[in-house]
């Protein structure tokens, strides 16, 4: 997702603000010393879940803001220690190492995620799939490391999401075969963008942003306009192929230039088919528009698996959400509710 034009928005809104605001900022300093003025706060940190977190809101009291953003940041953190597959101490890497044996007992929290995980497999024909780990974990694509054939044929078994069975009276977890791995990187980064939100919502903030990587959720608008938020180009990263007014909605984008290396004309990047164990390339970037972000981070994924033809469909079925397909040859494919005449 390219921040390009928001980025310039927000330098328009800040001019705004000093000009309208610096008069009441002045007279309140006469006034009543000491007494904080309502701001905008911004914070942008690398490095949780592996990616750049970014928080803005609208604070009546600046102190609040930071500490609201604080706890944010924290809940991030939080929500890694649990489900990241590259901290061996992880609630999920331990599901990992064990529900093979049999049930694994684990948090409210991990069980909704997969269970929702798990419709996302149903709704998307397969196509998200957060056992695509057991082939996905043989890539490394910093190191431009890739699994040869044999080795994809041999781990491809453990690939199918019907393998994890969750009991909802014991709250457990089990694998039904060996070889099979994990993974929530397609739908934790929005399940905290989400916890992100509810956390500023429970504080009383009514405009506020929360974006992790490719996915954001915004509530509100920004001084009464909504939010503009850019998706790049999928090669040149500083051009925006078009920019998506939202207010009070979530909006994700995968792209197979996030994470990725080059090899003899073919592109090995992090969306997996879950078919194939290869890296699927039916779409170059996928952007989903809806309720949370949650939901829109686990139907991003779809599109690279079927194509833009059969993920339209199942997007165009899905009342709550849009979406907007960037196709191998260049074309910008949008969802119904899209096309619909602007007024
Ligand atoms: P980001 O990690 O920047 O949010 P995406 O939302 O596009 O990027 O998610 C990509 C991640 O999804 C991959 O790094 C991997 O962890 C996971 N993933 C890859 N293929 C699949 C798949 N078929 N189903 C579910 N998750 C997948
Ligand atoms: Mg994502």
């Amino acid at each position: 997702m390219g921040r390009d034009d928001t980025e310039s928005a927000q330098v328009l809104y800040h001019t705004y603000m000093k000009l309208s605001l610096a008069p009441a900022i002045t007279l309140i300093g006469l006034l009543a010393p000491g007494l904080a003025a309502a701001e905008w706060l911004e914070r942008v940190e690398d490095g949780i879940m592996g990616t750049r977190i970014a928080v803005e809101l609208w604070a009546d009291d600046p102190k609040q803001g930071q500490a609201a953003i604080d706890a944010v940041l924290a809940e991030m953190r939080r929500v890694d220690e649990a489900m990241s597959t590259y901290k061996p101490t992880s609630e999920l890497s331990m599901v990992n190492a064990r529900a093979a044996q049999g049930p694994v007992q684990i948090s409210p929290e991990l069980f909704d995620l997969l269970d929702t995980a798990l419709v996302y497999s149903r709704v998307t024909d397969g196509a998200f799939d957060i056992t695509y780990a057991s082939v996905g974990y043989l890539y490394d694509y910093r190191k431009h490391v890739r699994p040869a054939e044999e080795q994809i044929k041999a781990a491809l078994p453990g690939v199918n999401y019907r393998h994890v069975v969750l009991d909802k009276s014991q709250h457990t977890v089990r694998f039904t075969q060996p070889g099979v791995r994990i993974d929530l990187g397609g739908i934790a980064k929005g399940h905290s963008v989400d916890r992100g939100i509810v956390l500023l919502h429970g504080r009383g903030f009514v405009h506020a942003l929360v974006t992790a990587g490719g996915d954001s959720r915004i509530i509100g608008d920004r001084f009464g306009k909504p939010w503009v938020v850019g998706i790049r180009h999928p090669d040149r990263k500083e051009e925006v192929i078009a920019r998506i007014p939202l207010e009070d909605a979530a909006i994700s984008t995968s792209g197979d230039y996030e994470r990725y290396f080059d090899e003899g004309g073919v592109r090995y990047h992090h969306i997996i088919d879950p078919g194939t164990g290869h890296s699927a390339s039916k779409v170059r970037s996928a952007t989903i528009i809806g309720p949370s972000a949650t939901r829109t981070d686990g139907l991003s994924k779809t599109a690279f698996v079927l194509g833009p033809e059969r993920a339209m469909e199942i997007y165009n079925r899905l009342d709550d959400i849009d979406a907007i397909l960037v196709t191998p040859d260049g074309r910008v494919l949008y969802s119904k509710g899209l096309e619909a005449p602007t007024k």
